[in-house]
C-alpha cells in the first residue's frame, strides 16, 4: 500500500508521492435504512455472512439481525494538496439546507468549517472544489447562507461539475429522477449560486486537474458520476465517490443502492473499477466509508474482497 501516516494534532494525513490526502468529516452514523431499504433486492447472505466484518463501521447493531440493522455511513471530504493547490473532493450536506424529503439532512448546524480549519484550511485558500456528482450530500458546502443569501463557500475556487449531471439535475430540463422534486431545492441552494458566480467549469469524459489528478467518468449512480485518479511517483489511488456505499457491494457488484439512477450501468462501472483496482493493487477511497476510509481489494470469481485497509484512524 506504501502510504505513510503522518501524526498530526489536527486531521490525519496520508501522502502519495507529491500529493497529501486529509480526511475532513462532517458526520458519521446510521443512515436510518436497513439493507433491504438502502439496497433494494439485496441478497441477505451478503449481509448475514459478513455481519461481523461489516460491524461496527458499516452496519449498526441496532437490529436483532444484520438485515434488521441500519447501515452506517460517513459524510466527509477528501482534501488533496497537489502542486501547491488545495482541492476539496465532495462537499457533504452543508448547513441550513432545506431538504424536505430527507429530514435528517435538513437545516443542519454542523461544525464542518471548524473541522476544515483544524486541518489548516480556510475557505479563501481552496483552489478547486470537485463534486464527483451533484447529489445533495456532495454539494452541500458548495454554498453557505450569509444574510439570507446562498453564496459560494469557497470564493476563490473553481468548481468542477460533471456536464451530464448539470444537464440531468437542471430543473429546467424536467427530467424524471429518483430524487423527484426534492432535487430542485439542491439545485437552487447549492448549484445555481455557483453557476451565477461564474466559478463553474463543467467537464465530460475526463478532466485533468494537474499532472497528478484526473477526473474520469464513472456513470450509473448518476449520469455524470465520476471518480478521481491520483498518480504521483510510484503511487496510484482512486477516489471512487458513490460507486459503492458498503463493502457488501464488493462481494456482490450487482448490489445497487436505492440512489443509483441506472442500476445496470452502475453494476458495469463497479465491476470495471474494482477489477482494475484488484489487478493493480490500487487503494480506493469511497465518499461515504467510515472506518479506515480506504482499502485494497482482490478478485475471486465474480466478487471482490478487501485485502487491506488504509492506514487512517477508524471513525
Ligand atoms: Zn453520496
Amino acid at each position: 500500500m506504501n502510504a505513510t501516516t503522518i501524526p498530526a494534532t489536527t486531521a490525519p494525513v496520508l501522502t502519495f508521492g507529491g500529493v497529501s490526502v486529509t480526511r475532513v468529516v462532517e458526520s458519521v452514523g446510521s443512515i436510518g435504512m436497513t439493507p433491504d431499504q438502502f439496497f433494494p433486492g439485496t441478497d441477505a447472505s451478503v449481509w448475514t455472512e459478513d455481519a461481523d466484518a461489516l460491524r461496527p463501521h458499516f452496519l449498526e447493531s441496532d437490529g436483532d439481525t444484520a438485515m434488521a440493522s441500519t447501515s452506517r455511513v460517513a459524510m466527509q471530504t477528501w482534501i488533496l494538496r497537489s502542486d501547491g493547490k488545495t482541492i476539496l473532493v465532495d462537499a457533504a450536506i452543508g448547513n441550513d439546507k432545506d431538504r424536505p424529503d430527507v429530514p435528517s439532512w435538513s437545516h443542519l448546524q454542523t461544525d464542518y468549517l471548524d473541522h476544515l480549519a483544524a486541518a489548516g484550511i480556510v475557505p479563501d485558500d481552496v483552489d478547486v472544489v470537485v463534486n464527483t456528482h451533484l447529489h445533495a450530500d456532495h454539494v452541500g458546502w458548495n454554498t453557505r447562507l450569509v444574510d439570507g443569501v446562498w453564496v459560494p463557500t469557497f470564493p476563490n475556487a473553481q468548481y468542477l461539475f460533471p456536464a451530464e449531471d448539470l444537464a440531468f439535475w437542471d430543473p429546467a430540463n424536467d427530467n424524471a429522477t429518483i430524487m423527484g422534486a426534492g432535487a430542485h431545492t439542491v439545485w437552487a441552494d447549492s448549484i445555481a449560486p455557483v453557476l451565477a458566480s461564474g466559478q463553474v467549469r463543467s467537464w465530460s469524459g475526463s478532466h485533468r486537474i494537474d499532472d497528478a489528478l484526473t477526473l474520469e467518468s464513472a456513470p450509473g449512480h448518476t449520469p455524470g458520476a465520476s471518480i478521481l485518479r491520483l498518480v504521483s511517483g510510484d503511487h496510484e489511488v482512486l477516489f471512487v465517490g458513490d460507486t459503492l456505499h458498503s463493502p457488501a457491494q464488493l462481494r456482490d457488484v450487482h448490489t445497487s443502492s436505492c440512489f443509483d439512477e441506472d442500476t445496470a450501468t452502475a453494476h458495469t462501472t463497479r465491476d470495471r473499477i474494482f477489477s482494475e483496482a484488484a489487478e493493480r493493487g490500487l487503494l480506493m477511497f469511497p465518499a461515504h466509508f467510515g472506518g479506515h476510509g480506504g482499502f485494497t481489494v482482490k478478485k475471486s470469481g465474480d466478487s471482490f474482497a478487501i485485502v487491506e485497509w488504509a492506514p487512517l484512524d477508524a471513525i
